[in-house]
């Protein structure tokens, strides 16, 4: 009798314990800002397994299904169940690493050159292994890049690259054609880049006003507080302009509903691939 007792108790509080741990983890998840998020991914990687057991959804970067996903975003642009608790990859993480395995010879391929501009830390590891990549990483500041440089000047020879990343840089530099621009000089002719940005599809012109100067006035208007426009559907063109051709990919003709339910994809965003002629 006390036995059974004192085994319920341990339960009770096992349950308890539980529950605390994965209120804490979501704040945890839903308040720091994400570059301290990834220094601390080792301790998520631990408790996300035990945390959100299920098979509701399905990152494919990791390779793990979850009961659910986090919610991330700031005040203007937040989501709900969008995080990957394990490796922390959002909807556009996942839609790359998709793209890359579907309809590329990214991980097939013999030899390819790549520049990786801001690595993500979802994908650095996993890009580091691959034998059959050249792979350069690179950043203005970050210390766990390669090469360090401003986009606008990139101190490197012209045509090396076969494949540049460089996601959710341009709307935080000054000048994004230059640095496409750029960037395009760095590869190869027929390389292709993939530059993903935050974009409002309502917005047929992306929205800059130099005025907006404080963080707080930068979060409402463009998103984030280190945000210096807000690009809209006319996005492709800064690519063009720099020299580039782009194609569009459309995650809703090329999934299947069921997929981009299960990986929890962003059905509006497109994939622009921008190749060097
Ligand atoms: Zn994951």
């Amino acid at each position: 009798m006390i036995c059974a007792f004192y085994k319920n108790t341990q339960l009770l509080f096992l349950l308890l314990y539980l529950y605390l741990v994965k209120k804490i983890y979501k704040f945890l998840l839903n308040t720091l800002p994400r570059p301290l998020l990834i220094r601390l991914s080792y301790v998520f990687k631990f408790f996300a397994p035990m945390l959100y057991r299920g098979n509701q959804v399905d990152c494919p970067v990791c390779g793990r299904s979850f009961s659910k996903f986090l919610s991330y975003g700031s005040e203007v642009a937040h989501r709900e169940n969008v995080l990957c608790p394990y490796d922390l990859t959002l909807e556009r993480h996942r839609l790359l690493w998709l793209y890359l395995n579907r309809e590329t010879n990214f991980f097939s391929a013999d030899h390819l050159k790549v520049l990786h501009i801001a690595p993500e830390q979802c994908f650095l590891p996993l890009f580091k292994k691959q034998k059959n990549l050249d792979y350069t990483t690179a950043d203005l500041v970050s210390p766990i890049a390669d090469l360090h440089f401003d986009l606008h000047d990139i101190p490197l020879e012209e045509n090396q690259y076969d494949v540049v990343f460089c996601n959710h840089v341009m709307e935080h530099v000054d000048d994004p054609v230059r640095c496409m621009s750029e960037l395009c000089r760095v590869m190869k002719p027929g390389g292709w880049a993939i530059m993903q940005v935050p974009q409002d599809m309502s917005r047929a012109e992306t929205y800059e006003d130099k005025s907006i100067t404080t963080p707080e006035e930068r979060e409402k208007h463009f998103w984030q507080k280190d945000h210096l426009r807000l690009f809209g559907r006319d996005y492709p063109n800064y690519m063009e302009k720099a020299g580039f051709k782009v194609n569009e990919f459309d995650l809703n003709t090329a999934f299947e509903p069921t997929e981009i339910t299960k990986f929890r994809l962003m059905k509006k965003e497109i994939l622009y691939i921008a190749v060097k002629p």
